[in-house]
């Protein structure tokens, strides 16, 4: 069998393939080990008085699935002791993490495939538990977010003409509003801050010393009193906008008003 090609598949350089075993219809195992042979001590830095002390049990650790097969690895624990620094440790491996039962890749597109699915989906194609697509998803959105709102940040910082916006919007069936803040001109969502009072507006701007940081020419927003009040506030050179769509709610309603005060009046 072609191994080298199956390796080339696996996009897993550090191992090498000894044997697939064929587990069933849609599952195969794939025995592999190390391409090196000694591995740098983890206290030392070097291989030079590291030698192998016999193998634990091998783990399991699934991969990407292969041609519609659940692809598992059958992965040595390799114990490795330090002569010089008189340490034993395990072998390391790159492409999954220690306990692990899942290797990176795998995680990672689960994890992907479940942003534009649903967890269910992806955990069919991916052939694990809806559970686990779940919590690596979780694990994912939890730092990609973090590392979005870092993004938006940082281009609403060096922004020049930066255009913010801030609306509200109802949550718990609109007996709650909520604030968002956008950066319009690359379209994000910077923050979100709970009501839409003065009061809240203060704090929130009181506890984020980088939103004062901002240099907005301009802000966008509807015609509530407290926004108006607070942006005057906390950046005082900026425009402020109306926002088009209140304005126009508005001048509808102002027009219906005349129209019923007046439509009596008048001939059909
Ligand atoms: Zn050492």
């Amino acid at each position: 069998m072609q191994n080298q090609y199956i390796k080339e598949m696996l996009d897993l350089p550090e191992l090498q393939i000894h044997q697939i075993v064929p587990m069933s219809a849609d599952e195969v195992h794939i025995e592999v080990t190390p391409v090196t042979y000694k591995q740098d001590c983890p206290l030392c830095q070097s291989d030079e008085c590291v030698i192998r002390k016999g193998n634990n049990h091998p783990r399991k650790v699934q991969h990407l699935p292969a041609f519609g097969k659940k692809v598992v690895l059958i992965v040595p624990t390799i114990r490795m002791h330090c002569s010089s620094c008189e340490i034993g440790f395990v072998w390391m491996y790159e492409f999954v993490g220690p306990k692990r039962r899942y290797s990176h890749l795998f995680r990672e597109r689960a994890a992907e495939q479940a942003f534009s699915s649903t967890a269910a989906h992806s955990a069919l194609m991916q052939q694990a538990p809806t559970s686990t697509v779940h919590r690596l998803h979780n694990d994912v959105v939890l730092v990609e977010s973090e590392r979005l709102s870092k993004q938006a940040w940082k281009q609403a910082t060096e922004s020049i003409g930066l255009v913010l916006g801030g609306d509200d919007f109802a949550i718990r069936k609109g007996h709650t509003y909520n604030t968002g803040i956008h950066d319009l001109k690359w379209e994000t969502l910077l923050d979100l801050l709970s009501g839409r009072k003065l009061e809240n507006l203060w704090a929130y701007a009181q506890w984020h010393p980088h939103f004062l940081q901002l240099e907005p020419k301009a802000v966008v927003m509807d015609l509530a009193k407290a926004y108006h009040t607070w942006i005057s506030e906390c950046f005082p050179k900026a425009i402020r906008i109306a926002d088009r769509f209140h304005v126009h709610g508005y001048v509808i309603e102002a027009l219906q008003e005349v129209r019923n005060a007046v439509q009596s009046t008048l001939s059909p």
